[in-house]
């Protein structure tokens, strides 16, 4: 019998979705365990256990890359469903240092909600024969080996154990897995966190698509150290605007309808204050705030116990604004799958695939990690480590040349999406436009 039999996602969220997607391909048995309801009506639904979900979530374009080889046919599924697909580069974008200019990318950007994206992950990992949702099941710990070496299963409530012989810990940003590590004995791992204190406070309306059609979505950015306000519309499934106000370094956007108001017009991207100013709510407002950064060094713990995995926000959760974290936790699933088709099928070979898993995660969240905590030290006054200075003032020189730069601009977006190597970025500016008076 071989020693791939049974596999244990650890939360149904995007990344435990995702992850049991590419398991499903290799094990006999596949169990998400995940605490809300999700299982019984898979539809579009806010749930307890991802607050996220009230808020944008744009895909970049490698992640979208990555889905729609996982799950063929995603992206005209939620263009059926009414998700808006645009070029990324088209979108009015307001950085403190002027607009972006309109470029044409290779870049697709189609916006929806969170819970529709969710829900149509998992109807199609459903139907999977090998895959099973146990939901409102929560997880308590993890179960090891006699010598403790090896993960062999987890711990729900109570004293009831479920057997595996791979565990994959996708619990989230606010997920237990240093407890569950330490409870059995191992190590807690070291944790890398720069918080630029950043909030996001979102309501949804109702818009026409007929007003104007060109318009799927429109950003004015944050920036450190003096720009703490910003916001983005986007347009999502059931022709409604999705509007988020930003705020940064303690800046927060009030969940009132009055101070909301008074914190959009206090913008400078007209299109944010347009949508709160004339179009129709449809709900409520919803804040999430301390949206810090957070990296757990899994990758540096020695030994690493056979039959476990740490990914997803679980692993890293990174600042929202940059979009990055749906697309790391699908190069993480894609890496999953690379190490345990290396590894071999016996017991050995699945516990070399973990440990060489969790090493090589930071591949997956450099480029990210740095973009962003680099910007968010700006907030910081005081000791900067010099790297960090340094890449903040080059991202600056950046965003002050792209107003006037489309090819830069272009390039600039290759890299954000993790389509392209910041190298790219090098190469000697090609001026065309003057600064623009978009939109
Ligand atoms: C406000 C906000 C905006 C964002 N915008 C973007 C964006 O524009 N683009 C982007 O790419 N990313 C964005 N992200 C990041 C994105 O939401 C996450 O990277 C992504 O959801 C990570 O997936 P995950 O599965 O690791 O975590 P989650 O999706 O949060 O799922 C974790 C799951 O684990 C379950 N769970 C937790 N503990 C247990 C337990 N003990 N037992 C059973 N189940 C458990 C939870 O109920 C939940 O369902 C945003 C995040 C936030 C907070």
């Amino acid at each position: 019998m071989p020693d791939r039999r049974r596999a244990v996602v650890v939360g149904g969220g995007y990344a435990g979705l995702v992850t049991a997607r590419v398991l499903a391909d290799r094990f006999d048995e596949v169990t998400v365990i995940e605490r809300d309801s999700v299982a019984q009506s898979p539809n579009p639904a806010h749930r307890k256990g991802t607050p996220q979900s009230r808020h944008p979530h744009a895909l970049l374009a490698r992640g979208a890359r990555i889905l729609q080889e996982l799950f063929p046919g995603l992206r005209e599924e939620l263009s059926e469903a009414g998700a808006p697909l645009s070029d990324f580069g088209c979108f009015p974008m307001l950085y403190p240092t002027g607009w972006s200019p309109s470029v044409r990318t290779a870049l697709a950007l189609q916006t929806f909600s969170r819970p529709l994206l969710e829900a149509a992950l998992c109807r199609r990992v459903m139907a999977r024969p090998t895959v099973t949702v146990l939901d409102e099941t929560q997880v308590e710990g993890l179960v090891l080996d006699q010598r403790h070496r090896c993960v062999t299963g987890v711990r729900i409530s109570g004293h009831t154990v479920r057997s595996a012989d791979l565990v994959v810990i996708a619990t989230g940003r606010h997920g237990r897995a240093p407890t569950w590590l330490t409870d059995v004995g191992l190590p807690e791992p070291d944790i890398l966190g720069v918080d630029g204190k950043l909030s996001y406070t979102s309501r949804v309306y109702r818009r026409d698509p007929v007003a104007r059609p060109d318009l799927r979505a429109s950003v004015q950015a944050t920036l450190a150290p003096t720009a703490r306000r910003g916001g983005a519309v986007t347009a999502i499934e059931g022709d409604r605007w999705l509007v988020c106000l930003f705020g940064a370094d303690g800046e927060a956007a009030p969940t009132d309808p009055e101070g909301f108001g008074a914190y959009a017009d206090s913008l400078a991207n007209p299109h944010v204050r347009h949508v709160v100013r004339e179009c129709e709510p449809l709900g409520e407002l919803y804040r999430y705030g301390g949206l810090g950064g957070r990296w757990h060094r899994y990758d540096r713990l020695r030994p690493w116990p056979g039959g476990l995995v740490v990914l997803g926000d679980a692993l890293c959760s990174l600042n929202p604004l940059y979009g990055h974290g749906m697309t790391v936790a699908a190069l993480q699933a894609q890496l999953l799958a690379r190490a345990l088709d290396a590894g071999g099928h016996d017991r050995r070979g699945l516990d070399r695939a973990c440990a060489a898993f969790q090493r090589r995660s930071p591949r997956t969240l450099l480029l990210p990690w740095y973009l962003s905590t680099s910007l968010d030290l700006g907030w910081r006054t005081g000791d900067v480590p010099l790297a960090a200075d340094l890449a903040r003032r080059y991202l600056h020189h950046l965003l002050r040349r792209i107003p006037d730069d489309p090819e830069l601009y272009r390039r600039f977006l290759n890299v954000q999406h993790m389509v392209a190597t910041p190298l790219t970025l090098l190469a000697p500016p090609v001026r065309l436009r003057r600064r623009g008076a978009r939109p």
